[in-house]
């Protein structure tokens, strides 16, 4: 059987987990504390208690979380936030369309608004761009709709960014600011972020945002729960929307302290294992850094090679999704075959992107990496390009 160390695992998510984080989760199974394990386990017991209790602290401390903000554990995936987000802070947001996922935001919150001057506002699309890039200031334009003077507009509940599109490759370095286009001053509402396939990759300034969140199977843990943080007051207010199902409510789960209905147990366990592993190595300061340099290396070489050609445009390169593609054709399809003999998986583009992917989230090892530059640079050599 191969061993887990000989896979290099590069998938866009769910996604690697170090071998650590895989034989704690295998311990946890068997028993905890002698005990039934983690899968066996009441939820309503005094063991899972801790568990759930530890895995917030450990998410603050990684996060440097205020106490303004609560973490909350929930289900249905980034998914379910684009549905819960219009009903909890209402529709009027202003939506940054930075590819699929972004799109699919501001979907929900069209569905659910309930008259034009509740209607969410697309203030900026980086569609016609193919999403090769992320704004760094957004203008917005207080004529886009009637029923918004400027000083509605500047009362935006919210504005809502995805900070990393897993999809095409790209990431803001900074929050972008949001002005008025007319006189181009600064609007401040709170950020809310679907911060999906960055989570625990870099610090975040609470202070400007309202709420973020993201399902833990890219960069936080497996598949099944969805981190969510934000602002107490927010979260633990009366949803905006008069018809609020009492399980879409933030303020159910807040008030329940996660422990509304089941949550995933399992996946709640492990994700407190990967936010006190980073903890335990550094810090996001740290793991900022690393990210950087392990994608620095592969966008060399993407750079340097004619063979290759990035997607996203240099300043706006994420360092979680390295997309790219063969100027060569015949090469790609090599460039799979051998990465197949090597064990490298998940190297394919996403299917409405195609071209080549390789996700480089924190559980993949820096060997890992080096295997794939090692790849790139000689298939760049064969085909001589
Ligand atoms: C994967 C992903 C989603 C969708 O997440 P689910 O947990 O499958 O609902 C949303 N946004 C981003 C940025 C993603 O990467």
């Amino acid at each position: 059987m191969l061993k887990q160390n000989q896979i290099h695992n590069f998938n866009a998510g769910p996604s690697a987990l170090t071998p650590d984080i895989r034989a704690k989760i295998s311990t946890a199974i068997e028993s905890i504390d002698g005990g039934p394990g983690i899968l066996e386990l009441s939820h309503r017991s005094k063991t899972f208690d801790q568990i759930i209790e530890q895995a917030k602290q450990h998410i603050e401390c990684l996060y440097e979380l205020p106490s303004t903000h609560e973490v909350l554990f929930l289900q249905g995936g980034a998914s379910l936030q684009f549905a819960m987000l219009p009903y909890n802070l209402g529709t009027r947001g202003g939506f940054v369309t930075t590819g699929e996922w972004s799109r699919r935001a501001f979907a929900e919150a069209c569905l659910l608004q309930t008259n034009e001057a509740q209607a969410p506002l697309e203030i900026h699309s980086e569609e016609a761009q193919g999403f090769c890039a992320v704004p760094k200031k957004v203008q917005i334009d207080l004529a886009i709709n009637k029923h918004h003077d400027s000083d509605s507009v500047s009362k935006l509940d919210y504005l809502h960014v995805t900070s990393n599109n897993t999809i095409f490759g790209t990431q803001y370095n900074e929050l972008p600011i949001l002005v008025n286009q007319a006189d181009e001053a600064q609007i401040n509402p709170g950020f809310v972020i679907d911060a999906s396939s960055d989570l625990f990759s870099k610090k975040v300034d609470w202070s400007k945002v309202d709420l973020l969140y993201g399902g833990a199977q890219k960069n936080a843990g497996p598949a099944g729960v969805t981190i969510v943080i934000g602002r107490r007051s927010i979260l633990r207010s009366v949803p905006q929307h008069p018809f609020c199902p009492k399980i879409l409510a933030y303020q159910t789960h807040a008030e329940k302290g996660s422990l509304y209905h089941t949550p995933n147990t399992l996946g709640i366990y492990a994700v407190g294992a990967v936010a006190e592993w980073l903890c335990l190595e550094g810090g996001l300061d740290m793991i900022a850094e690393r990210s950087h340099t392990r994608a620095q290396k592969i966008y060399d070489i993407i750079d340097h090679y004619s063979l290759y050609e990035g997607h996203a445009q240099k300043d706006s390169r994420s360092l979680m999704n390295l997309t790219f593609r063969t100027t060569i054709p015949e090469a790609e399809q090599d460039l799979l075959v051998q990465a197949q003999e090597l064990n490298i998986y998940g190297l394919k583009g996403h299917r409405s992107v195609g071209g080549l992917r390789a996700s480089l989230y924190n559980a993949v090892a820096d060997e890992s990496i080096d295997i794939l530059a090692d790849l790139l640079t000689k298939t760049a050599q064969k085909f001589g390009a």
